[in-house]
């Protein structure tokens, strides 16, 4: 039977043009490797978390894994090469493992992006795992937050990456979110800057705890630039 679909899909990729594999088939099984659930490192003696003496704008991290291929090249091409269907897949399998860790009047958001990327872009990785952590956690979803146009970190070091100004990211002045959990979704969690400076501002507008839901997280000592040429194959 799998070989079948392969088969189909071998023909159907040729007329399309497309040559992307199934998503479960690039993704692969999900894994279940320890981590620290505050700053979301991979680490099996959680007790001993170098990240202890540093403090969070959330609660609690959920992630899918480290930030390594497979899951680190279909983040990628979801992003780069407008991957629709990988998104998808990466945003339910996330939505599974939130499903049950927050309250059921928990709500979705994901980080804003600049409209001038988004448009540049032609997707909003962010806004789609979004829709997708929701569906398959039975949660709602809202965008409560616009972002000003800054350059793009991916290539920035951690150092540059840490100056995001708290400004950058804001409440659309008539959102109220007073009470309530929130469960912050964004692709890739790296120093962690931007989702400190989205917290904040959903701190702003009366969240009550903050629990970030992300598809990878990256070795804090790798340079981001080296962690995705080294997995960009596409
Ligand atoms: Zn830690």
């Amino acid at each position: 039977m799998i070989k079948y679909l392969d088969d189909v899909e071998e023909i159907a990729a040729y007329w399309i043009g497309r040559h992307f594999p199934r998503p479960s088939i690039a993704l692969g099984n999900e894994t279940h490797e320890k981590y620290c659930s505050l700053c979301g490192q991979t680490n099996d003696e959680i007790s001993l978390c170098t990240c202890a003496s540093r403090s969070f704008a959330w609660s609690r991290v959920i992630r899918l894994g480290a930030y390594e291929p497979p899951l680190s090249t279909c983040v990628i091409r979801g992003k780069y090469s407008k991957w629709y269907e990988v998104l998808e897949l990466i945003g339910k399998r996330l939505g599974n493992r939130v499903r049950g860790c927050v309250p059921p009047n928990a709500v979705v958001v994901p980080v804003p992006m600049p409209y001038l990327r988004r448009w540049l872009r032609g997707i909003n990785h962010s806004a789609v795992l979004a829709k997708y952590v929701a569906q398959s956690a039975g949660l709602q979803r809202r965008n409560p937050l616009l972002r000003k146009e800054t350059s793009p970190q991916a290539g920035m070091s951690a150092s540059e990456r840490s100056r995001l100004k708290v400004s950058t990211i804001y409440p659309f002045p008539w959102v109220n979110l007073r009470g309530k959990p929130i469960v912050l979704v964004d692709d890739v969690l790296t120093t962690g800057r931007t989702l400190e400076v989205a917290a904040k501002a959903l701190h702003s507008i009366g969240a009550s705890t903050i629990t970030v839901a992300v598809a990878a997280v990256t070795n804090y000592e790798e340079s981001p630039k080296k962690v995705i040429s080294a997995s960009f194959t596409h």
